[in-house]
């Protein structure tokens, strides 16, 4: 009988689940973005020897590139306390009083989604950054006073897929900037590897590989993408997941050989289709999609712009020859293209 994959206690887990539990615990399990490794290495070696906490971390990129990875590694390798929450949760300032009241010395203070915190929340913190200080207004009008409360001295991490969105006073408060890359295919594949040895699945060597070229550069989606293979090798297979079953899988999922799923070919597709290829607008294309630009902006276009699908030209998005060749589409010169008006 084939093998059920388990992790931990040995029950089956789901997929938010397996994921945390396959998150590197110190920085020698972390793979792939090796220069930031190596700095917060350094910096880790340095708050020991000095007996100091670090200094303000901020990390940005896209989803799942392992910015909630680096926030957990480092009080294990500090051995200090993690406190977790994010910009949205925080609407107003008394919302930050358990976190910052519940430090100790030297913890880690991490704050996801940064950008999507209030400017009056963000401008309390600014004491707590700089001086490990907050002031608290109490009452109102003419009998209102301020008192200050001195903490412990702390380490705030805060996480972005937007560091754009900060504002200049916040982004100078970190000590260190952070940006997280896509991974390269050997290093996804190393990641897979782990991954499924962690959680006791078979799979070949190739299978791996072709999973690392099909996950669009990030570690959340191979780590979903084998949860999903897995359960395909388990359903329709053996339990191993060799190469042929990985196609099969992906390919039922609709995630191209390039690795690109539905929504990233709809994104190209309106572009090339409804704007004869660009420029447009996010703002135009997510109105066509029928989805946020947001999303459009944080999940689909980085990667489709580190893969050069897209450019990004001060008149809007265009897609490349790349992009046309891909979706078996002939590109109009410029001077194919129809202007508005021509014929009227
Ligand atoms: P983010 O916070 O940037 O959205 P996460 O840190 O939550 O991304 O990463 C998602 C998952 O990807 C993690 O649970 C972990 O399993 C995996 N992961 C991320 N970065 C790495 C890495 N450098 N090495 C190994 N696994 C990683």
């Amino acid at each position: 009988m084939a093998r059920t994959p388990v992790i931990g206690n040995g029950t089956p887990e789901d997929p938010k689940r397996v994921d945390a539990a396959l998150r590197p615990k110190l920085l020698t399990e972390v793979i792939g973005q090796t220069e930031v490794a190596q700095r917060l290495g350094i910096a880790v070696r340095a708050a020991k020897k000095l007996k100091e906490p670090l200094g303000h971390i901020l990390f940005d990129g896209p989803p799942g590139l392992g910015k909630t990875t680096f926030a957990t590694v480092l009080p294990n390798e500090l051995g200090v306390s993690l406190q977790m929450t994010s910009g949205p949760a925080l609407s107003k300032p008394a919302d930050m009083l358990p976190f910052l009241t519940n430090l100790e010395e030297g913890s880690i203070l991490f704050i996801d989604e940064i950008h999507r915190m209030p400017r009056v929340v963000e401008e309390f913190i600014y004491p707590a950054m700089e001086d490990f200080r907050i002031d608290i207004v109490l009452g109102e009008g003419l009998n209102a006073r301020t008192i200050s409360m001195n903490l412990k001295r702390f380490t705030l991490i805060g996480a972005t897929t937007r560091s754009g969105m900060l504002s200049a006073p916040m982004r100078d408060r970190f000590k260190m900037h952070e940006h997280l890359e896509f991974y390269t295919a050997e290093e996804l594949a190393r990641i897979v590897t782990v991954n499924a040895a962690k959680l006791n699945i078979p799979i070949e060597s190739d299978a791996a590989v072709e999973l690392a070229r099909r996950c669009r550069g990030t570690p959340r989606i191979a780590n979903s993408r084998l949860y999903w293979v897995r359960n395909y090798a388990v359903s329709e297979g053996d339990g191993t997941i060799n190469l042929e079953i990985a196609r099969a899988a992906l390919d039922m999922q609709n995630i191209d050989r390039v690795g690109l799923d539905k929504q990233d070919r709809r994104y190209l597709e309106t572009l090339i289709d409804v704007f004869g290829g660009g420029p447009a607008g996010v703002e135009a294309i997510a109105a066509t999609m029928n989805i946020p630009s947001d999303t459009l902006s944080d999940e689909v276009e980085p990667f489709l712009l580190r893969e050069q699908y897209v450019i990004r030209t001060p008149r809007g998005r265009m897609a490349t020859p790349k992009a046309f060749e891909l979706l078996g589409k002939i590109a109009m010169r410029p001077t194919e293209q129809v202007q508005p008006g021509l014929f009227e």
